[in-house]
């Protein structure tokens, strides 16, 4: 008898589309797109479709310890290493400010939700974030501040209603492929539907478009600003609509008087005939989608950038109907469920802040605690982390679910820091990985497919993710760690769960009445329904778009009034190039996965540097010779490609390569650690480097 398959989700990027396993099928299962799945209708990318290939490679089987990061590490029982980490916090419990973890958006939400039960309610600390900081966190700020609330307003089926995409910052054809896809086939069979890309870049989206602005690197803000003033001097402003959903507009109005067309087009390197054009569309559209991701989050004004792009909206009305509006695009698959969550150190479970003594007081309430017990300070970010292990303050780091040796900005800087972490907690499916090097204590985790639980994607779109497979060796689900630590810390009533479900249960129950109200969802709904978008209280088949009542969670939407600083770290006469990196098609971040299948690793086998004929041609370099790649902060060796696909005076390097799979490669040994302001995200899209033939 042929066992039925099991529907999930993908457990690579936030597209979230949904799959089909065949547990019994070969060795680890056969996968298939998911044609009852309503964000990815059957499709599946090369990703998706090869996931269950490294379920049984190099997987972490028990638990293994070292006293020092010189020793080698040795087997411990799930005893004694439990039993360490609770020592190791109640030494610490008087200090609460000196625990830290940092996690990811690879965990499901029931993972998510008991970390930040244990940590910011019982441990008394908010210092949990997550690479999602490093991802999309300009994103969560910018609609926080444009719309008094996250969340993004758009659904996958705007994709197949839209006149006009208008597409900054994000490759979405290697990074989001079923999206594009989706994109792409509205594209071809609507004649007279405008698809514009911008993008420094000639990717594999730009080359798509009907028109590619290959701005200059930090010159994205001088564009929608200088879009914004078009549509305005062409009678392209929609009065009515700012008039009676808006605030802010006069200070805006005041902004965009500084960003005439020829200026603009000078700084971003483009054509004023261009950029009129890409103006003309958008007034001329019915239906307007803006799309983004990285491309304007990793910046140092990465909420500016998404709300000088929200700003376009608000200006011409194109938010709140089908086929129109600000979409962000997550990059890990449950980041969306992090933001639920609280998973950001600002951010408390049902989008609630730590800031907010009411939110503070509801869940202190809701968690059987004592008043006062969750901290009213934001917690340490990513990026804080790092500084707090260098001056002392962080004495115990437990990283869950993500490879930070890779993926953080100013890599030396943060090997230094983690070397003298007094005690590492590293929790992963797989091993080895470059942040096993800098742990003590090394926890095997169950992955997708070993544990039950839940992941939202990008349209807001939540999925139940079934296990369908044991774990291997000793492996257990992150949140069945959580909760045996938080019950040898004495937490035992706070952590009664023996399922997922429960878990699921009592933080759907949480968000009632909150904008992202889960209220209505159960694992047993899910299971039986299929997935669904939220808002969705008890009762509600589930919300697709946001704010089509034009009523913002702040009454009014507003503009944001912000002028362009350009790069953090602008070009000069010592390091001349900008260097900017990104994702290939078939890697997945820092490759901890994909780097264990053959075919992806066929597909993209090694790292490159990406350099323009032109400046190729002044250096004397042909493709294939090895390059050093040398910033204020480190270096790497890297083989070039030459390609007319970069802007002269651009360098790019894929940002998948670690020590683990190639020699001196990792991009962010040169990247810098400058943050937004609002959003504290890094700027990892562009430092100033030299380079050098080798
Ligand atoms: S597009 Fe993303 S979610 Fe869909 S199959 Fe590919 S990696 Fe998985």
């Amino acid at each position: 008898m042929t066992t039925p398959p099991v529907k999930t989700l993908c457990p690579y990027c936030g597209v979230g589309c949904g799959l089909e396993v065949l547990p019994s099928v070969g060795e680890t299962g056969q996968v298939r797109g998911d044609r009852t799945h309503p964000s990815s209708l059957g499709k599946v990318c090369v990703k998706g479709a090869t996931v269950t290939q490294a379920l049984n490679r190099d997987r972490l089987l028990y638990p293994l310890r070292r006293s020092s990061l010189q020793d080698p590490f040795t087997p411990v029982t799930w005893d004694q290493a439990l039993e360490e980490i609770t020592n190791r916090i109640q030494a610490l419990q008087a200090t609460p400010e000196s625990i830290c973890m940092y996690g990811s958006g690879q965990l499901q939400t029931e993972d998510y939700y008991v970390a930040q039960k244990l940590l910011k309610g019982c441990l008394g600390t908010n210092n949990f974030d997550s690479n999602s900081r490093l991802c999309m966190s300009s994103a969560v700020a910018a609609y926080q501040q444009s719309f008094g609330a996250d969340g993004p307003p758009c659904c996958y089926e705007d994709l197949e209603l839209t006149d006009y995409a208008f597409l900054i910052g994000t490759n979405t054809a290697e990074c989001h492929p079923i999206i594009f896809n989706r994109l792409r086939l509205h594209h071809k069979h609507h004649p007279g539907t405008r698809l514009v890309v911008v993008d420094p870049r000639t990717t594999p989206t730009a080359s798509a478009a009907d028109l590619h602005l290959a701005i200059k690197p930090g010159t994205d803000i001088h564009l929608l600003h200088g879009l914004g003033r078009l549509l305005l001097d062409q009678g392209g402003a929609n009065q009515e609509f700012i008039a009676r959903h808006t605030q802010g507009f006069e200070d805006y109005l005041k902004v965009l008087s500084h960003y005439p067309p020829d200026r603009v087009a000078a700084t971003c390197g483009i054509t004023i005939a261009d950029l009129k054009q890409v103006a003309h569309w958008w007034q001329t559209s019915k239906r307007v989608l803006s799309l983004w991701s990285m491309g304007l989050n990793q910046s140092a004004e990465g909420t500016a950038k998404a709300r000088a792009l929200i700003n376009l909206h608000l200006l011409t009305g194109q938010i709140g109907k089908p086929g129109a509006g600000p979409f962000s695009l997550t990059g890990q698959p449950n980041a969306m469920g992090g933001r639920e969550t609280g998973g950001l150190s600002h951010l408390l479970p049902g989008y609630r802040s730590v800031t907010n003594p009411q939110h503070r007081h509801e869940l202190e309430v809701a968690w059987g605690l004592t008043r006062g017990q969750i901290s009213p300070r934001p917690g340490r970010d990513a990026w804080e982390i790092i500084t707090g292990l260098e001056t002392g303050a962080v004495g115990l780091l437990w990283i869950v679910a993500t490879n930070p040796l890779v993926s953080l900005p100013d890599l030396e800087r943060v090997k230094a820091a983690l070397a003298q972490s007094p005690f590492t907690i590293y929790q992963e499916a797989y091993h080895p990985t470059e942040t096993a090097a800098f742990a003590h204590l090394l926890l095997p985790a169950a992955q997708w497919g070993e544990k039950t639980g839940t992941m939202t994607n990008s349209e807001r779109r939540v999925t139940l993710c079934p296990q369908f497979r044991s774990p291997p060796g000793q492996a257990q689900a992150d949140w069945r760690i959580f909760a045996q630590v938080a019950h040898r810390l004495g937490f035992g009533a706070q952590f009664p769960y023996q399922e997922s479900s429960q878990v699921f249960e009592e933080f759907a129950a949480l968000t009632a009445g909150r904008p992202c109200d889960l209220s209505g969802l159960s694992h047993r709904r899910l299971s039986e329904q299929g997935p669904c978008q939220w808002p969705c209280p008890p009762g509600h088949p589930g919300t697709p778009r946001l704010y089509q009542d034009l009523n913002f969670p702040s009454g009014r939407a507003r503009f944001s009034a912000t002028h362009s600083h350009g790069l953090a770290e602008p070009p000069d006469s010592t390091y001349p190039w900008v260097l900017t990196s990104g994702r290939l098609y078939g890697h997945w971040h820092t490759q901890t996965r994909t780097g264990r299948i053959e075919k992806l690793r066929q597909m993209h086998p090694e790292p490159f540097l990406e350099i323009h004929p032109r400046d190729a041609a002044k250096l004397g370099i042909e493709t294939g010779d090895a390059v050093q790649v040398r910033s204020r902060r480190g270096q790497a060796q890297l083989p070039v490609r030459i390609t007319a696909a970069i802007t002269p005076g651009t360098l790019f390097v894929p940002m998948h390569w670690g020590a683990l799979w190639a020699d001196q490669a990792a991009v962010n040994t040169l990247t810098h650690p400058l943050a937004c302001p609002d959003s504290h995200q890094p700027e990892l899209k562009a430092c100033a480097v030299q380079i050098f033939p080798l």
